[in-house]
């Protein structure tokens, strides 16, 4: 079965344009910074899907932009400026940043009240603690996804690929609080073919193209696809995710595609949390 994350999130974003609705009857017109640093096309080609759709629920944003030679206290100066304005309920900063730039430092400077992906080192805390704060978008839409599938996932053995605080992390802690068993796998993690063997739920958030193919993968597993890679083929650009896709879906119960997988989910959680913030304002 191929889980249509399109699909799941149109449904989804039917849900956030009703509470948008809700929201600016009581005089609230939520209101997104997203903030872009340099000139990484895949992180401008995400800025617009961003700006396009929170647009098409009623969600408005505002685009900063800045050239890579940008210097450090002026992207500061901005994000003390938006934290500041009771217009801006969220903001976003788009990673990677160029090099030179730590990506930490600057989203701690991000008001853990507007931090729209739950990366400042306050709300990480708060979801290790299991108090609450802002979920990362990306995972909360692995979940939902999954949840597409089973509802119960309690004591099912999850597997995740990756350990970076925008996925791998944060999915670990919300497959646990669902009650699964977790493993992580990253670059040092030995046998890794046989653990994911041993997988119920296999999560692939790597970024290496096509690694995952069907024998790293237990019949019935649920798989999720989280990786965005762009590769050439035949002198064809094309974008692939971490898993063979055609392989695996031999072998799998579901399994999610790249594109029109993980990526739709991504937006509609980044604008429900974007509502929920506004909420709290
Ligand atoms: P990242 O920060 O580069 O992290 C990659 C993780 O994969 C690291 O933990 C790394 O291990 C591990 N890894 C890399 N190669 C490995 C290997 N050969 N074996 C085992 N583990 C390996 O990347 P990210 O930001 O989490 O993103 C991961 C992928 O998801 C990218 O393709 C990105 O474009 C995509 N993504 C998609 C969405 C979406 O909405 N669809 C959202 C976010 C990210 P170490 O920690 O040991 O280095």
């Amino acid at each position: 079965m191929v889980i249509d994350g399109r699909k799941i999130a149109e449904v989804f974003g039917e849900q956030i344009k009703e509470r948008v609705i809700k929201i600016k009857k009581r005089g609230i017109d939520p209101h997104i910074a997203l903030i872009n640093v340099g000139d990484d096309p895949a992180s401008k080609v995400y800025i617009a899907k961003k700006e396009k759709l929170t647009a098409s629920v009623g969600i408005s944003s505002t685009v900063y932009k800045f050239d890579d030679d940008v210097k450090e206290n002026e992207l500061a100066k901005l994000i003390e400026k938006l934290n500041l304005d009771e217009k801006v309920h969220a903001i976003l900063l788009q990673s990677p940043l160029p090099k030179k730039f730590q990506f930490q430092k600057f989203v701690d400077l991000i008001d853990p009240r507007k931090d729209v992906d739950g990366l400042t080192v306050i709300n990480q805390g708060k979801l290790f603690s299991g108090e609450p704060g802002v979920i990362p978008c990306t995972p909360q839409g692995v979940l939902h996804l999954i949840h597409s599938v089973q509802e119960n996932i309690a004591g099912l053995h999850s597997v995740i690929l990756g350990r970076s605080i925008i996925v791998g992390r944060p999915l670990a802690q919300l497959l646990l609080n669902a009650n699964c068993t977790v493993t992580i796998l990253h670059s040092y993690s030995h046998n890794m073919k046989s653990v994911c063997q041993t997988a119920d739920i296999l999560v692939s958030a790597m970024g290496k193209p096509l690694f995952i193919d069907g024998e790293f993968v237990k019949p019935g597993a649920i798989v999720i696809d989280v990786g965005v890679n762009r590769i050439e083929k035949n002198g064809l650009k094309k974008i692939v995710g971490d898993i063979v896709f055609d392989d695996v879906s031999k072998i799998a119960a579901a399994l999610t595609p790249v594109p029109n997988g993980v990526g739709p989910m991504t937006v509609a959680y980044l604008m429900h949390n974007t509502l929920n913030l506004a909420h709290c304002h």
